[in-house]
């Protein structure tokens, strides 16, 4: 059965998915079921209200708050959320928020173990995977453990309606490219492929109907259920070329996230449909098109998403180094990565132009 019609999706059987309208308001529910008594709740700055709202709900289950989630989760951070949550004497956290709050729950697993509780508000997916991302002194790392894999998702599609409509594209489009590069993935298998098909589908119907009616909750949960599959796919199977030059651009340029992510993906796709067009066939009978690149490129476009990175603040001079830093170490790509292939690729991503495959 598709994970899709499903109430609960059990992809990997330790851990617990739900998705239903209001679910934030069972998360004492589930705190009990963990066998835990008292929880930290965890949100951004921005998010705080979301979080002391939530910790209101909880009364006697909640510890208390900690509103420092950071993009890209700096060890300092994590180092005051681990002190704050042995000082408030909490036995596992609930972490409400996008990829930001999802990673510092996990940086506080993997030290202490307790388990993690993430309600998700955007798309990235990260509550789907074992993976953590941690930057110490602005270099990133990141490992897999399973310490690390939250044991329950409450997807609450009411709480991704205040998700701004720009955000929602950019954020839709990050978890679309990790279906993406999935299908070409060299540990790929029969379950990946579903998955990333299922995923790619959920986002293709949903984020015009969101896009459309932003409080709609039926395509809100439609595009969290996409969220999940691209997550977990993320979870089983490597990434390449597309994530590679994502955290080069991230970490070297300092630029956003999912915009990035947003205006290289089709460029990263069309690259690789040079050498394996039958692997991306699936790109193009979802999102229609003639080629892999253009048609999510054409997608992107009909979702306004921003297209050239130049908007972003990165300048023309610097995509040689940008081009030098993402092909320093050889890591396994379906197309060959040269230097003058990828400046190229730089180029059309800066300018906003269409990827030619
Ligand atoms: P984010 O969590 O940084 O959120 C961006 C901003 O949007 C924050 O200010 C946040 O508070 C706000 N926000 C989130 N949801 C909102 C909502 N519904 N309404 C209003 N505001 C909202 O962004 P993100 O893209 O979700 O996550 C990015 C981070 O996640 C990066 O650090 C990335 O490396 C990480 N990530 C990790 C994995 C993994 O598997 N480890 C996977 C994907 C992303």
């Amino acid at each position: 059965m598709s994970i899709m019609t499903a109430d609960h999706a059990t992809i990997t059987p330790d851990i617990r998915v739900r998705f239903a309208p209001g679910l934030r308001h069972e998360t004492g529910d589930e705190i009990r079921r963990l066998g835990c008594r008292r929880t930290l709740v965890l949100s951004t700055p921005q998010q705080a209200d979301v979080a002391h709202g939530l910790a209101e709900t909880l009364g006697a289950l909640s510890a208390g708050v900690f509103a420092r989630a950071t993009m890209h989760t700096p060890v300092d951070i994590s180092a005051d959320a681990v002190d704050a949550l042995r000082a408030s004497g909490a036995d596992c956290v609930v972490a409400i928020g996008g990829g930001s709050t999802t990673g510092l729950g996990k940086a506080i697993a993997l030290v202490t173990d307790v388990p993690q509780i993430v309600i998700p508000t955007t798309y990235a997916g990260s509550e789907a995977t074992p993976i953590l991302g941690q930057t110490r002194d602005g270099v990133k790392t990141t490992l897999t453990d399973p310490r690390v894999q939250p044991e329950v998702i409450l997807y609450d599609p009411e709480l991704v309606t205040s998700l701004p409509v720009a955000m929602t594209v950019t954020s839709g489009l990050n978890a679309i490219a990790h279906a993406a590069e999935a299908l070409y993935a060299t540990n790929r298998n029969a379950a990946s492929d579903a998955l990333a098909r299922e995923g790619l589908d959920a986002f293709a119907r949903s984020l015009p109907a969101v896009l459309r009616a932003p409080d709609d909750i039926v395509a809100r949960e439609h595009s969290l259920r996409g969220a999940y599959a691209c997550g977990a796919v993320l979870g089983m199977v490597g990434m390449a070329l597309h994530h590679k030059l994502c955290h080069t651009l991230g970490g070297s340029f300092d630029l956003p996230h999912a915009d990035t992510h947003a205006i290289i993906l089709p460029h990263a796709i069309g690259y690789n449909a040079t050498a394996v067009p039958e692997l991306l066939a699936p790109v193009v009978d979802i999102f229609g098109g003639v080629t892999p690149g253009r048609a999510l490129f054409d997608f992107a476009r009909r979702m306004h998403a921003p297209l050239a990175l130049r908007d972003l603040g990165l300048a023309e001079a610097d995509l040689d180094r940008a081009a030098d830093l993402a092909t320093r170490k050889p890591y396994p790509n379906p197309a060959d990565i040269t230097r003058d292939g990828i400046r190229t690729l730089l180029q059309a991503a800066w300018e906003g132009a269409p990827p030619q495959r």
